[in-house]
């Protein structure tokens, strides 16, 4: 019996432990630091031994397989051993991906996966497909090989997921965008971050599908580098394709196969120019998938967004109020201040990722009446912003949003999108995202 160890004992770790089992393997879970209670559980139920607080070396070393969580670094020292002496260690989804033979429709990018991913599993609901939803999102795209059974996955792929992935292949591959982030991770490397991404090309065939943002400069100029083998559908504001994406006068048309399918570009259910992008990704691909222009229009219609993404929480003394705190990193604040037409106090701060903040600055010249931080360290937003805007600082949701109320006149938008991650005084984004919401609830 060949053993399998699995580092991590997260959504993906277990799953992936879950689908070792079943597939016959001497299956060990082990994780440096504690696991939460729903998955001991499910490792007890399965009867899969496991560790907690810190890796048995011996036991890891002795695997014939490992299958490492995203969030561990390649540095990791048991890794380097691990692969020093040349056992293989691979993704949760290049490990899933050995046992399904469904279609896989797979998202990355470095902003828009969740919400493209999202939009278009819903999609291909609406259509009445038999599909799953996992990767980087939902439930364990590992778990549900292991015991459901799907037609098709939609699955949103991080770049740390890419990197554990080897053998598996997309049927169709979707690139939203390519901006500087997690660059600690990759020797502060953007190439090697790029590398990264467009890894989701691999071992493509010329009947599989390729669908990328022309607009995004990054990407052009890597496929002016390398070769794709997949068909290139790309989607563009800019101008007009032969086939894929691209708005015309206010209309989004699609052509693929010589079938096309136009929508007004006001009837999209999500707003903003970047989600005209995600609309224009869901829609090729729903062409592709022989989805019917009347579902196709339907969701692109109907969609509800997905929480903490340019979320309207409500209007309060005619300030409407904004929840964006899924925008970590400038690039997806710089959408977020694009998309709204009025004027604006803009809640910025908490963990940088080493921001460069001057892309954003014309805009919030433009529309930002005031600055309130939000965050420990806000020195370099002071820095920065200082001398364009009013920026003050606060330290906890209620704080701030009550100084946002004070700073608003009606007819004011106060946007929650700042550029940064939360973990000086939040849990992860969406407690910060729930904190902003449940204080504007009580203003
Ligand atoms: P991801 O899963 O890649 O982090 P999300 O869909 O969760 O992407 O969105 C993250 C942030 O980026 C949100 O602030 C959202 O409004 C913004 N965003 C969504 N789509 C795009 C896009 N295509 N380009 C740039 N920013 C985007």
């Amino acid at each position: 019996m060949k053993k399998a160890v699995i580092l991590g004992g997260g959504e993906s770790g277990v799953g992936a432990a879950v689908l070792a089992k079943v597939q016959h393997y001497d299956t060990f879970l082990s994780d440096s630091g504690t696991l939460k209670e729903p998955f001991r559980k499910q490792l007890e139920k399965w009867e899969i031994p496991f560790e907690e607080g810190g890796h048995s070396a011996e036991k890891v070393l002795s695997a014939d397989l490992v299958i490492k969580s995203p969030g561990i670094p390649e540095t990791a020292p048991l890794v380097v051993r691990l692969r020093e002496q040349g056992t293989p260690v691979i993704s949760e989804i290049e490990f899933a991906g050995y046992y399904d033979t469904a279609r896989k429709i797979c998202i990355t990018g470095s902003n828009g996966k969740t919400t493209t991913t999202s939009l278009i599993y819903y999609l291909l609901q609406n259509a009445g497909l038999n599909v799953g939803l996992g990767g980087n999102i939902g439930k364990s795209y590992a778990m549900q090989v292991a015991t459901e059974k799907h037609d098709i996955y939609v699955l949103e792929l991080s770049s740390f997921q890419l990197d554990g992935m080897y053998d598996f292949k997309a049927d169709i591959a979707v690139l939203m965008n390519i901006t500087p982030d997690h660059l600690d991770r990759y020797d502060h490397c953007f190439q090697n971050y790029i590398n990264a991404k467009f890894r989701i090309t691999r071992n493509m065939k010329p009947e599989d599908c390729f669908i990328f943002c022309n607009d995004d400069e990054v990407t052009i100029g890597e496929l002016n580098k390398i070769v794709v083998q997949a068909k290139k559908l790309p989607f563009t504001q800019n101008g007009t394709v032969d086939e894929g994406a691209w708005i015309e006068d206010d209309t989004m048309r699609v052509r693929y196969d010589g079938d096309e399918f136009d929508i007004l570009v006001r009837d999209l259910a999500l707003e903003g120019r970047h989600n005209v992008y995600n609309s224009m990704a869901a829609a090729i691909t729903g062409k592709i998938m022989k989805v019917t222009n009347e579902t196709i229009r339907k969701s692109l219609t109907t969609f509800e967004g997905v929480e903490h993404r340019m979320e309207k929480v409500m209007t309060v003394g005619g300030v409407l109020y904004i929840n964006d705190s899924k925008a970590t990193n400038v690039n997806s604040t710089w959408y977020a201040l694009e998309s709204v037409q009025t004027p604006i106090v803009l809640i910025l701060g908490g963990t940088d990722k080493g921001n460069d903040y001057a892309p954003i600055a014309d805009l919030v010249r433009e529309k930002v009446k005031a600055i309130v931080c939000l965050g420990v360290d806000n020195k370099k937003i002071k820095d920065f912003f200082g001398g364009m805007v009013p920026v003050c600082e606060t330290l906890s949701a209620e704080e701030c949003v009550n100084k946002c109320a004070e700073l608003a006149v009606p007819g004011d938008t106060v946007l929650l999108s700042p550029c940064c991650a939360s973990f000086d005084l939040f849990k992860n984004y969406e407690d910060r995202g729930r904190q902003f919401k449940e204080a504007v609830r009580r203003l």
